[in-house]
This record gives structure tokens, sequence and C-alpha cells, in this order.
């Protein structure tokens, strides 16, 4: 069973008033799951009413309760994780395992965050002067707009209203219209748990009419987005108008270092089953494989045999471990990426091709000898293809290593402990992951440098991003 779809708005379901709306696909069958209303300028305008209403009654809350309200909405997502699941594979695609980590990762953000509002600290700075008292406070930074994309529908808006929540913001969150039912359900186990009307607010339409309403009104003081890079710069320079904070979770293009005295089995394992992960459309999806020439054909071929191995197939059947793209357009985009490396001599170990007649399935696909300014080598390929190249020196690996635009995550595998600190230290990154994948928790900063954006999710670090620090010197 899918959902019922709707807006939200100041503690009400709107299931349309005429803004039109569009059909939700399950891209494993293509077939509607349901249709979806969009929002009406008007619509929009009462979302930012109520926001606003909202972040009056919200920030006079003390953490403490608002950390109650967080964890029962948290503790409901777990209940309801498997139907939650369900909804998301069918809308999204990715295997029902994934979806049901996911939402119970969900809901670890939301109760760490729920937590962590309770311990956001001010500070006292002994003064010059001994009658005066300073004072640092943080305060809530207002009314956020938040934008989430579909390949993690409910772990996305979790980061964000998590911490938007404990901080004692109100939200309106505009999630995506290919992915909304996991969302709805979300915003549902919040209602459930008694957040009052107006501090979370859902809405649905045309996502650059959407944005730029809700960015242009002076109710909003915050953005978050989570997407494309060029997405993000347009968003962030009409935040910029408004001198609006602003979080930005843009794109990435994962590289991934295998020295010579790792396990090539053992590496093979770890990063294959991390790159086609929810096939491969995941921002810290390890993207271009350098691996050095010692190893590499053992690498390779343990790799390939692991894609080679992968069963597709819709998400809800439990033989299956990987699911279909979540869209047609990654489909040809997948086409694309292929054909100019096949132009440019690249070798295709496994895949390279779409599959089946029914639902946007593509294969897990391996490709070797490929120049480094290939469109995969350059381009974000959202999907699951992996482009795997050697390199013989620490020196040329990290030079083409730190070549691209893009700056969010980073993986190495190495046994010599001296080369593990120094290429930790050499990568550009947000994220480095030296001999592990683990470098998304709910208690840790998640973030990028360059094109990937600014600012945090997770850990402190994500929380401050939704407070305000104010001076205060009382005498
Ligand atoms: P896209 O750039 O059109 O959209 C990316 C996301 O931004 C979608 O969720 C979309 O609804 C939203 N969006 C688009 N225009 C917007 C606007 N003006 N205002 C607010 N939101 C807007 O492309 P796409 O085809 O959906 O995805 C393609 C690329 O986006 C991928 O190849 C990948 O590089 C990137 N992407 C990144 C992430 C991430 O987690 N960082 C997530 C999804 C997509």
């Amino acid at each position: 069973m899918y959902t019922q779809l709707g807006l939200y708005i100041d503690g009400k379901w709107n299931h349309g008033n005429g803004g039109g709306g569009e059909e939700v696909i399950n891209p494993a069958t293509q077939k509607p799951l349901a249709h979806l209303p969009h929002a009406t300028a008007s619509d929009l305008d009462a979302a930012l009413a109520s926001a606003e209403k909202g972040f009056k009654l919200w920030k006079v809350k003390s953490a403490y309760d608002r950390a109650k309200v967080l964890r029962k909405a948290a503790d409901l997502m777990r209940e309801r994780a498997d139907h939650i699941a369900g909804v998301l594979v069918q809308e999204q695609g990715k295997t029902f395992a994934e979806a049901k980590g996911e939402v119970v990762t969900s809901a670890d953000i939301i109760e760490w965050f729920a937590e962590e509002g309770r311990r956001s600290y001010g500070r006292i700075i002994p003064s010059r002067n001994p009658t005066v008292r300073q004072m640092v406070v943080t305060e809530p930074v207002g009314v956020v707009a938040a934008f989430t994309p579909w390949n993690f529908p409910t772990l996305t808006p979790a980061r964000k209203m998590g911490a938007a929540l404990a901080a004692g913001c109100s939200l309106i969150i505009k999630a995506s219209e290919e992915t909304p039912g996991s969302c709805v359900e979300m915003v549902k186990c919040f209602e459930d748990a008694g957040l009052p009307a107006g501090v979370l607010n859902l809405v649905f339409g045309v996502p650059a009419t959407v944005s730029e309403h809700l960015i242009a009104s002076n109710i909003v003081r915050k953005i978050s987005f989570t997407g494309s890079v060029p997405v993000g710069k347009h968003l962030a320079q009409l935040a910029a108008k408004g001198m609006k904070r602003a979080t930005m979770e843009l794109g990435g293009h994962s590289p991934v270092v295998v020295f010579g005295d790792a396990d090539p089995e053992k590496t093979a394992d770890t990063i294959s089953a991390f790159k086609y992960r929810n096939a491969g459309q995941v921002c810290i999806s390890p993207t271009r494989f350098y691996v050095q020439e010692a190893i590499y054909d053992r690498f390779v071929k343990r790799f390939t045999d692991n894609a080679k191995a992968i069963k597709l197939g819709d998400g809800m059947d439990k033989e299956t471990t990987m699911g279909p793209l979540a869209n047609p357009r990654r489909l040809d985009a997948m086409d694309t990426f292929v054909a100019d490396a096949k132009n440019r001599g690249g070798k295709i170990q496994t895949g390279g091709s779409r599959s089946g007649n029914q639902g946007f399935f593509f294969e897990p696909t391996v490709i070797t000898d490929i120049p480094d300014d290939s469109k995969i080598m350059t381009e974000e390929p959202f999907g699951p293809l992996a482009p795997i190249v050697t390199f013989k020196t620490f020196d040329e690996v990290v030079q083409r290593a730190n070549s691209l635009e893009f700056g969010l995550a980073a993986y190495t595998f190495t046994s010599n402990p001296k080369t593990a600190t120094a290429i930790g230290d050499a990568l550009q990154s947000g994220m480095v992951g030296v001999n592990s994948v683990a470098i998304s928790t709910p208690e840790t900063p998640f973030g990028g440098i360059k094109d990937s954006g600014y600012g945090h999710e997770g850990g402190i670090e994500g929380l401050e991003v939704y407070m305000n620090k104010k001076f205060i010197a009382q005498a």
C-alpha cells in the first residue's frame, strides 16, 4: 500500500486547492502510484504565515520540551519503519533493506538532534570591566525553507527537520515531488507526536516556483538545500539577495585511492558494496577508483565479479540486491556516460546497458582503461558506474584525486599507517574515509568544500547552522 499525498500547512492536510499536480511513478514498474497536489501561490503564503506563527510558539519552548516531541516522533518512525520503508521503495526504487535502514537512521538523526538541542550552551567571557558580565547566548535563526532531493527521501529531510526543530526553528520543507510519500509519512509522525501546528509545514510544487517564492519572503531567515551544484548555486544567489543564511549540500565525485599495500579482495568487497548502494545515486558514492599498479588486476577482477553477482529487481523483492534508477533522466545520463567512455577507449568489464523492458533498470557497470578527462571521470554520474584506473606514485594520485571542483567525500585504503595519515591529510574533501566508508553518521559533521557546497548537517556543526549567536554585555 502506498499513501495519500498532500500538503501539510498549519497542522492541516490539504489534498489539492486547484494548484495542479503530478503523478508519482514507481520506477520499478513505471506505473502511477498516486496523484501529488501542487501548492498554489496562496498555499505558499499560508505556509509562510503558518511557519511564522509556528516559530513564535516553538522558540519559547524549552529545549527539554522540544526534545520530548522530537524523541516521540523518532519512536513513531521506528514503530512504523516497515510501512514507511515500503512507501519509500515504491516511489524511489531502492531495496527494502536499504529503505528500512534509511528510515531507522532518520529516526536516529532526529533523536540525536533532540538530545543535542539540550546541550547548545552559550558561554561567559571574563570581562575587562568587573561590573560588566559578558555572555554569548544561542538563539534559533528563525523560519527555515528546506529543499530535499529524491535519492534519500527520509534521511535528507530528517537531517534538516531534526536540526532545525531541535534548535527552535520552524520549517517549511519542499521534499522531492518524485518521492513525496515517505516524507508525508514522516511528517505524520511529528503530527502524532504532538508538534504544535505551524512548526513544520510540507509543500510540493514546481521546484523553481516554490523555492523562488519562499526564499524571496522576508519571513524566511535560513535556506537549506540538498541537490545538484547548478541548482545549489542558483539558490545560494537567491539567499544572498536577502542576506539569508544557507547550507548547501551539493554533488560530489568521490575519489577512491587504493594503495598497493591494501588487501585487493577485501577492499574491493567493501567498496563495491558501497558503490552500488542505492544504485550509485548517492552524493558520497565512491566514483573514480585509482588503484596502484601492483594490485590493480586482482582488484578489478574481484570488483567486477561482485558487480556481476548483483541481482537487479524490484526493491520489494527479497532477492533483489539493487533496484532501478529513480527516474528516466538517470537512464539517459548513464547511456551518455557509457557512450563517451567507449568513444574514449574505455573497456566495459561488465554491464554498460539498460536492463529489461519495464522499469528504469541499468546494469551495474565496471569500466577500465579510461582517460582522466572523460565524462565519467569528471562529471557526477549518480548511477551504478565504476571507472577503475591505475596510478604509480603518491604525489601523482593526490594531484589527480584533487583535480576536480568537487570536494564532498574521498576514500582511501592502505595497510601502512604513515601513508594513511599522509593521504588523509592530502585529500581535499569535506569527509575522508581511511580504510573505512563510515563517513555519514548522526553524530558526525557531513558537508563539502569547493563546489560541493558549504555548511554541515550532522554533528554539533549541523545544529549550529540553525542558531544565531548573540553577545550580551550586561552592566
Ligand atoms: P536537478 O538538478 O533538476 O534536481 C536536483 C534536486 O533539486 C531535485 O530534488 C529537484 O527537485 C531540486 N530542484 C531543482 N530545481 C530546483 C529549484 N529551482 N529550487 C529548488 N529545488 C530544485 O536534477 P535531477 O535530475 O533531479 O538530479 C540530477 C543531479 O542532481 C544528479 O546527477 C546529482 O548530481 C544531483 N543530485 C544530488 C543530490 C545530493 O544528494 N547532493 C541529490 C539528488 C540529485
